[in-house]
């Protein structure tokens, strides 16, 4: 390898996919920068290219290697990581190695040295770390105000249609003082929203025996609970995503009903009906869901929940679909995403008799969207004429665009408030809803006497 004289190594940086792989990407930008690299917008002016790909549905596969062969194009050195990067083809070799020979490294998701490792080798930093240049936060990819926080990596169970634990395999949690550390930090850099993240949020510290760690001096359980205590002391938004909705939830309704986490879950059922549970191998599918949902709501009136369901999973009949549909009408969620079934390369799911044609998987899907606009328009109608507490998120012409207690980033609605412009991005704010439609509030700032 040649030195370049004396100009800073310069790394140019894609990431796709979802939140986990964004977390990856922030721990490889934030060492990067600690150790003097330059990171840089475009592939032209950087000395190599990381790519951090995803694999989870073939759009993604696609999606990311034209993004190798981009880089490959305009640069030339290209290091991969990510989930594509540890996926297989039929005969047992690298996707990506088959389709672009010529990249320097590939590694899997999760993979800060062996990338900081395949960096090193083929640019070698200039000088002795700069770690007083990187802010103690790290270098997100989130805007300031809020971030994600992930807890776990990998996962235990099999869902029949993801290939996600073959690619991050089995779930490990993370030590919860180093969570909290983290979580810390991000509160003292101005974070005001920690967005908890793994593949099953409630799993946190299984794979640990609920080890007890220490944080602040005092010993703490490796366990959600824990966790959601211990968040709810630093004074931010704390929201959870990807709850599977097993008993040990049930503890967690305290904690939102005192306002120390967000009375927000981001619970993915995926369906209703027991035998396409059964068949996707679902966890936590054999709970009476509806009752569940029932005795939340309960314990905490202004819960919000938000799901995501498949339409057209292999073997699934009408009537099977209907009974989602009369589940949605009785869980009343919140917020509803919907996929249909997507063969994903690996996936076991795709061996099961009565594959159904795109166009049912599709009809059903918006079927379905069409289904829960009412519920959801009618879920935000209750919060009209009422004063609620919102989190700003941009400023424009129009106002102020943030988001509620009930509103996750990139997922959820947004809360417009059309005489915002004085307020501040990152600023909490109390607004008074004036109105709705199917996904989004709108508000007016409240005055003294609402
Ligand atoms: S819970 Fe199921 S869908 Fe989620 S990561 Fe694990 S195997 Fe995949």
């Amino acid at each position: 390898m040649t030195r370049r004289g004396s100009r800073t190594p310069t790394v140019g940086f894609v990431s796709l996919g979802c939140p986990k792989a964004a977390s990856d990407a922030e721990q490889i930008l934030t060492r990067l920068r600690a150790e003097g690299y330059e990171i840089s917008g475009s592939h032209a002016g950087a000395d190599l290219v990381v790519v951090n790909t995803c694999g989870f549905i073939d759009a993604a596969v696609e999606e990311s290697l034209d993004a190798i062969a981009e880089a490959l194009a305009e640069n030339g050195k290209v290091i991969v990581t990510g989930c594509l990067g540890a996926k297989k083809d039929a005969a047992g070799n690298d996707v990506v190695r088959v389709a672009h020979p010529k990249v320097l490294a590939v590694t899997g998701p999760h993979a800060l040295q062996e990338v900081m490792d395949a960096v090193h080798l083929h640019l070698p930093p200039l000088h002795d770390p700069f770690v007083d240049l990187v802010p103690a936060q790290g270098i997100r990819l989130t805007p300031d105000h809020y971030a994600y926080l992930k807890i776990s990596e990998g996962c235990n169970h099999r869902c029949s249609f993801c290939i996600i634990p073959s690619l991050r395999g089995d779930l490990v949690s993370r030590p919860i003082g180093e969570v909290l550390r983290e979580a810390e930090i991000l509160a003292d850099a101005g974070v005001r929203e920690l967005l908890v993240i793994s593949q099953d949020t409630s799993a946190y510290g299984v794979d640990v025996k609920y080890r007890t760690g220490f944080w602040g001096g005092r010993p703490v359980k490796t366990r959600l609970y824990e966790l959601c205590d211990e968040l709810g002391k630093l004074g931010l938004w704390v929201r959870l995503h990807y709850v599977y909705p097993y008993p040990s939830v049930d503890d967690l309704m305290p904690l939102m009903a005192e306002g120390k986490i967000l009375p927000y879950l981001d619970v993915p059922f995926q369906h209703a009906s027991q035998r396409i549970l059964k068949l996707m191998k679902r966890p936590a599918s054999a709970e009476k869901v509806l009752d569940r949902i029932a005795a939340w709501r309960k314990a905490v009136p202004e819960l919000t929940i938000r799901s995501t369901f498949i339409t057209g999973f292999p073997g699934e009949t009408e009537a099977e679909f209907n009974e989602l549909l009369d589940f949605l009408d009785e869980a009343r969620l919140d917020r509803v995403g919907a996929f249909s079934y997507s063969p994903v390369d690996g996936a076991s799911a795709n061996k099961l008799p009565g594959a159904l044609p795109e166009s049912v998987r599709e009809e059903r899907k918006a079927r379905l969207l069409r289904h829960q606009e009412d519920i959801s328009t009618q879920r935000l109608e209750r919060k009209i004429g009422r004063r609620i507490t919102v989190l700003v998120d941009d400023i424009d012409e129009d106002g102020a665009v943030a988001r509620s207690e009930g509103d996750a980033p990139d997922i959820d609605g947004l809360v417009y408030i059309t005489d915002g412009h004085a307020l501040e991005i990152g600023e909490l704010a109390e607004v008074s809803v004036i109105d709705c439609d199917v996904h989004d509030l709108y508000a007016t700032l409240a005055v003294a006497t609402d």
